[in-house]
């Protein structure tokens, strides 16, 4: 809100990636403040690879001259290509606003390329793969600084969150820390090994896999709804979410996909052998989804294996 707010007036155009296609909220959708302050165009994925239509939204730009261009995701498994999204914006004039919300913890340690030098604003979630408390990061060149802290404060914010901050400190001094990187390539390495476990399965995948700490399961694909398949799994204690595909034919409340990711289950300690193990599981609970009963005996291997892999502190 603050970057809008700090360069946007209100009408302004933004492109920016559609929520069914992995982006946010707050890219403009229309039940967001960012849907009703400005106007909006979306970019998607390609049907066949379902990864961004790099070339697509090069046509878009030019063709809308949007004020802005948004890029960042919360479902979208794949590599995001900055370099790639600074030309286009360059090329049209427009802002670029990189949302690293997810992706931030890989970023920080290289093993995602970093929008640093292609986006004029980056901004994050302290909260997902970084690792810290819920709260929010704005990355900015200097010649900005200014009106973002001011759309900050007076703009859109009172007195600051003083327990927050103190938890960012402690948030980025973890970050810093060499067995940050190891975990976020854990991470990376889990996610891999848990998207192979569900395709063993029968599964497929948005994308055909992950490159990333997420993967998007086309439940649909097997006749079931991605609702259904949470409700299922949280009886076996396992949380997942629902979560729309590219080009969902369901509506969001029942949605085709669930969405699985594994920096939780990382921080527990666990290596590839257990994400086999947890496609296993998901995977039977999914074969009978209306028996509670199975749930509830796969509930007991979830029990044992958490037990093994308490939380740290
Ligand atoms: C999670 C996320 C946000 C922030 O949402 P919160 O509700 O504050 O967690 C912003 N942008 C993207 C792309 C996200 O994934």
């Amino acid at each position: 809100m603050a970057v809008y707010f700090a360069v946007l007036r209100p009408g302004d155009k933004m492109l920016t990636m559609d929520l069914s296609h992995g982006g946010h909220l707050t890219h403009g959708n229309k039940a967001n403040f960012s849907g009703k302050f400005f106007e909006i165009v979306h970019y998607g994925v390609r049907k066949d690879d379902e990864r961004i239509d790099y070339d697509q939204l090069a046509a878009m730009a030019r063709e809308h001259k949007p004020k802005m261009i948004t890029v960042g995701a919360s479902a979208y498994p794949r590599i995001i290509d900055f370099k790639r999204m600074g030309e286009i914006a360059r090329e049209v004039g427009a802002y670029l606003l990189a949302d690293i919300a997810h992706i931030a913890g890989l970023v920080a340690v290289g093993i995602h390329p970093s929008p640093m030098a292609h986006a004029d604003f980056v901004t994050t979630t302290t909260h997902k793969t970084l690792r810290g408390p819920r709260g929010g990061l704005i990355l900015c060149r200097e010649k900005n600084a200014k009106e973002i802290d001011s759309t900050v404060f007076p703009g859109i914010q009172g007195g600051p969150l003083e327990h927050v901050i103190a938890a960012k400190a402690v948030c980025f001094q973890e970050a810093l820390q060499p067995s940050f990187k190891a975990y976020q390539e854990q991470i990376v390495k889990n996610a891999a090994a848990l998207a192979d476990g569900m395709k063993r399965n029968g599964y497929r995948l948005v994308s055909g896999g992950t490159d990333n700490h997420l993967m998007l399961v086309d439940v649909g694909a097997k006749n079931v709804t991605g609702k259904d398949c949470q409700i299922a799994l949280d009886e076996a204690g396992i949380t997942v979410n629902k979560n729309t595909i590219p080009f969902e034919t369901r509506s969001p409340f029942q949605a085709s996909g669930i969405r699985l990711g594994t920096p939780a289950v990382t921080t527990r300690g666990m290596k590839e052998a257990e994400m086999a193990a947890i496609a296993d599981m998901i995977s039977e609970v999914l074969l009978d989804i209306k028996n509670v009963d199975a749930a509830h005996k796969v509930r007991e291997r979830v029990r044992e294996l958490t037990a093994r892999f308490p939380l740290p502190y």
